[in-house]
C-alpha cells in the first residue's frame, strides 16, 4: 500500500493494469467525527460494508470501537487487530459453534436473534449464561431502503411479544433492534419503527435497556439525494423521546455505508469501447456488484493524463472482465464523448460494499489497495460538492 496526493497521480506514477482501490483516510475521520458528534448513543461499525484492515485501523484511530459482526470471521478478524474492541453478534442466524466460541474464546456477550429456536439455541451454545445481553430483532418497514432486508430477518409484530417475554426470563439485559434496509431515502423509516418498538414494550409491559436502531443511514450517488444525514438523527431523537420510559434506554446505531461509502474508489481501466459500452477491468464480480442489478449509478471521472478530454459527457454503459452475460453495469455513467481504450476512470462512492463483494471468478481478481488524499467524488457531508454530478441527472 503506497500512498498518493491524488488519484490523478496514483495512476501517472504506477498506470495500473489491473483494478486499483483507493483508500481515503480523511473521510473516514468526517464521516466517524459526525457520527460521534450527531448521534446520541453508541455507534457500532457494520464490519460486512468494508472489513479492510487499514479501514478498520482508521475507524478505531476516531474512536468507534465498537462493533456490529456478523459471523464468527468478522469477530476473529477485529479481536486480531484490536483485542480489546468490543464486538457485537449481531446476525440472526448463526452456528452453535459460531456462538460457542464468541462467548467463550472471545468474550462476546450481545447477540441478537429473532426466533425461539435461535434463543434456545444461544443459551445451549453458551452453557445457559446468565450475562447476556440479548436482542430481539422486529421486522421493519423496508419501503424507502434501496436494498430490502425485511423478508429475510425480523420477527413479526405477532411473533414479538412472546419473544420479549422468554428474552426478559432468561437475558441480563434486554435489547430490540431493527434495520430500515441500507440505503434508507426517508428519515421517517427510523420514527415508523420506533413506533414499531413503542407498542410492542406497550403490550408486554417489558421496558428494554437498550434500543439498537441498526444501519441504513444513506450516502448520496448521482441519482439518489438523501435528506441531510442531521434529519435522520433528529427523527430518532424525537421518536425515542416520544417512548416516555421509566428509564431511559440507552441508543445504539450501526451504520456501515454512511461511515465508510465515500472512504473508496475504484480506478478502472477501459480495454475496448464499443459505441456506448466501455468493456473495463473491474466489474460485478469485482468491487462493482452494485452497479450490476441492484443498478446503482457511480460518479465517474476520466483521469486526464496527457490526453484532453472533450467537455461534453454523454451515457455509457459498462461490461466487466468476465465472461459471463450479467457482468453488465447499465448506468447511465456519464464521461467525455471521446473516451476509449486505454483511458483510466475513477469510480467512486465504493468504499462501501465494492472491496467486500470481490470474488475470483474468472481469475479476475485485483488486490492492489493505495491511499489517497484527494476528496471523494461526491460527500454527504460536504454537500457542496455535488453539484457538478448531480445536475447531470436532472
Ligand atoms: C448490513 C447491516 C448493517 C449496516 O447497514 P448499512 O445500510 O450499511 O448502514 C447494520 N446492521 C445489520 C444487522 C446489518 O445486517
Amino acid at each position: 500500500m503506497a500512498k498518493f496526493q491524488s488519484v490523478d497521480e496514483l495512476v501517472e506514477a504506477t498506470r495500473p493494469v489491473n483494478p486499483v482501490y483507493c483508500i481515503r483516510e480523511d473521510s473516514i475521520e468526517t464521516s466517524a467525527a459526525w457520527f460521534k458528534n450527531n448521534f446520541p448513543g453508541n455507534i457500532l461499525y457494520a464490519v460486512k460494508a468494508n472489513p479492510n484492515e487499514k479501514v478498520l485501523k482508521t475507524l478505531l484511530k476516531n474512536n468507534i470501537t465498537d462493533f456490529d459482526t456478523a459471523t464468527i470471521e468478522e469477530i476473529r478478524l477485529i479481536k486480531k487487530i484490536a483485542p480489546q474492541a468490543k464486538t457485537y453478534f449481531m446476525h440472526t442466524i448463526k452456528s452453535k459453534e459460531s456462538i460457542s466460541e464468541a462467548y467463550f474464546k472471545y468474550n462476546v456477550k450481545d447477540f441478537s436473534l429473532d426466533s425461539k429456536d435461535e434463543l434456545d439455541k444461544i443459551l445451549k451454545a453458551t452453557n445457559q449464561a446468565k450475562d447476556l445481553t440479548l436482542y430481539l430483532r422486529i421486522q421493519a418497514s423496508n419501503e424507502h431502503a434501496e436494498i430490502d432486508l425485511s423478508k429475510k430477518f425480523g420477527a413479526t409484530v405477532y411473533e414479538s411479544s412472546s419473544l420479549l417475554r422468554q428474552i426478559k426470563e432468561v437475558a441480563n439485559k434486554i435489547g430490540i433492534s431493527f434495520h430500515v434496509g441500507s440505503q434508507c431515502m426517508h428519515p421517517i423509516s427510523y420514527s415508523k419503527a420506533l413506533k414499531d418498538v413503542s407498542s410492542l414494550i406497550k403490550k408486554t409491559g417489558i421496558e428494554p435497556n437498550i434500543i439498537n436502531v441498526g444501519g441504513g443511514f444513506p450516502t448520496t450517488y448521482p441519482d439518489m439525494y438523501p435528506q441531510p444525514l442531521i434529519n435522520y438523527i433528529n427523527e430518532i431523537k424525537k421518536s425515542f423521546a416520544k417512548l416516555n420510559l421509566k428509564s431511559k434506554p440507552a441508543l445504539l446505531c450501526e451504520p456501515g455505508r454512511a461511515l465508510v461509502a465515500e472512504s473508496g474508489s475504484t480506478v478502472v481501466r477501459v480495454e475496448l469501447r464499443k459505441k456506448q459500452n466501455l468493456y473495463i477491468n473491474d466489474g460485478t464480480y469485482g468491487s462493482l456488484f452494485d452497479a450490476g442489478t441492484p443498478q446503482f449509478i457511480f460518479p465517474t471521472k476520466p483521469i486526464q493524463l496527457k490526453k484532453t478530454f472533450t467537455k461534453r459527457l454523454v451515457p455509457y454503459s459498462f461490461y466487466g472482465p468476465t465472461c459471463d452475460g450479467i457482468d453488465f453495469m447499465k448506468g447511465p455513467f456519464m464521461l467525455p464523448s471521446n473516451i476509449k481504450q486505454g483511458d483510466y476512470i475513477e469510480i467512486g462512492q465504493l468504499g462501501a460494499y465494492g472491496l467486500s463483494l470481490r470474488t475470483k471468478f474468472n481469475g479476475c481478481y485485483s488486490d492492489e489497495i493505495h491511499d489517497v488524499c484527494d476528496k471523494p467524488l461526491m460527500s454527504i457531508y460536504d454537500a457542496d460538492e455535488n453539484e457538478n454530478i448531480r445536475h447531470l441527472f436532472g
